[in-house]
């Protein structure tokens, strides 16, 4: 994988500038524009466009080396990548353990206006083969299994299929996948997570290279009113400065705890794709550039796990993660088809030693 250079994002705005002109990006907090006569090539309307969201939209292009369009979730995002896809008798497949809220979406929205859903275990992904689906929908690494899938595998299987691909890159961020690399058609994400990474917003994005789809995308968002607020798109676009460096040390810190984690006699289970003994291990290293910042542990029972993400100092007992601050939730409170005692954690930009003591202490006082 060619990685996105986030040196050159960084000053992407200011080897644009004009004397004069602020460095950091401008807050622009305004429904109209100034128009007299013909609007041609000029802003128009707060719901068509706006400077904050352009210029965000432009770097995060670059990370994903394809035109962006910005929602005010993730799920937004996903709204608009399938509701610009699919029609009336379209076959979609989507993963059967992936983000709950997009199965949702699909068997609670999409059902009703005459669009076939089928799901599939992500490790099962495969079986049964594309032929029939007008759209398939992936998550990979899963949320919050961590199983994966053959990105470029289905990817061509789907398009000599006739169909589409859209993956949801939450987990990884451009800087750990870039499935449009790897032959997805449309990437779909929560910039909520990792992306803004400190917990104080809700955003998502689409990417795609398909010029035909981004029209579509971006229409959905007009006529839909699904726009990101401008507030939102200029934190998210401060937060995307320091990517790299949170990224960076959370990745490093999720495979030391989960080294450390496997040899704790408190863990029955561990997930981390990073581990070589990990069912996600190949693919993950065929896929991705790094091996993330979530991992799972199945602690004995219920209570216990309760009680480790209540009194653990450094873990926030809170669902969403990709924050600065380590997070994790039994994910069985929704009804994920986990294991009661099953933990998704989301490691965050504590120092190392000082997260492992706490978690240490927590897991040694169960
Ligand atoms: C959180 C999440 C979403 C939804 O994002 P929101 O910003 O909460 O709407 C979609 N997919 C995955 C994998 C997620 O983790």
């Amino acid at each position: 994988m060619k990685p996105p250079k986030t040196g050159e994002m960084l000053h992407l705005r200011g080897n644009a500038l004009n004397k004069g002109d602020p460095v950091a990006l401008p807050l622009t907090q305004s429904s109209m524009y100034h128009l007299p006569g013909a609007p041609d090539g000029h802003p128009t309307y707060g719901r068509v466009e706006n400077p904050t969201w352009v210029h965000l939209e432009h770097v995060l292009a670059h990370l994903e080396d394809a035109p962006c369009l910005t929602f005010p979730s993730g799920m937004g995002a996903i709204s608009a990548a399938l509701f610009a896809t699919v029609k009336a008798g379209s076959h979609i497949l989507i993963p059967s353990d992936g983000y709950y809220v997009t199965r949702l979406l699909a068997d609670r929205f999409l059902s009703n206006l005459g669009v076939s859903v089928t799901e599939r275990p992500t490790t099962a992904f495969a079986e049964g083969g594309f032929g029939g689906f007008d759209v398939v929908f992936l998550e990979s690494p899963s949320n919050p299994g961590l199983d994966m899938m053959d990105l470029p595998a289905i990817a061509t299987a789907v398009r000599t299929a006739g169909g589409l691909t859209i993956a949801d890159n939450t987990t990884m961020t451009p800087l750990g996948q870039r499935p449009l690399d790897l032959g997805i058609d449309v990437v779909v994400a929560s910039d909520t997570k990792a992306m803004g990474g400190h917990s104080d917003l809700l955003m998502g994005h689409v990417a795609s290279r398909n010029a035909q789809i981004m029209e579509r995308v971006e229409e959905w968002r007009r006529v839909s009113g699904a726009i990101p607020g401008p507030h939102e798109a200029w934190l998210l676009h401060r937060g995307l400065e320091t990517l790299d460096v949170r990224f960076d040390r959370m990745c490093a810190s999720a495979q030391v705890l989960a080294e450390r984690l496997a040899e704790h006699e408190a863990v029955k289970q561990i997930r981390y794709p990073g581990l070589s003994d990990d069912p996600s291990y190949a693919l993950a290293k065929a896929q991705t550039s790094r091996f993330g910042f979530l991992l799972s542990i199945t602690l004995e029972t219920e209570e216990k796990a309760e009680t480790f993400i209540n009194t653990c100092p450094m873990l926030r007992p809170a669902t969403s993660f990709g924050g600065v601050h380590s997070s994790a939730e039994r994910r069985a409170r929704w009804g994920d088809d986990v294991d009661p005692a099953f933990i998704r954690l989301s490691v965050g930009c504590e120092p190392i030693e000082e997260l492992w003591q706490a978690i240490e202490i927590s897991l040694n006082a169960l």
